[in-house]
């Protein structure tokens, strides 16, 4: 299961590491779809390591 918690400032670099798994919503912050081979990547380059796994 992927999660982005309240922490997220929306710098969008999980979208672009990983869109399978994430994309901006109109409150400009990142939210989860479904799990996939990206999503390690993307938790990992999260500034604020908003994403859970
Ligand atoms: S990388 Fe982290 S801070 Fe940036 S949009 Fe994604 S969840 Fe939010």
């Amino acid at each position: 299961m992927v999660k982005v918690n309240a922490t997220c400032i929306g710098c969008g670099a999980c979208v672009v590491v990983c869109p399978a798994s994430f994309e901006m919503g109109s409150d400009g912050k990142a939210h989860a779809k479904e799990s996939s081979d990206c999503a390690e990547a993307a938790k990992n380059v999260c500034p604020v390591n908003a994403i859970e796994l």
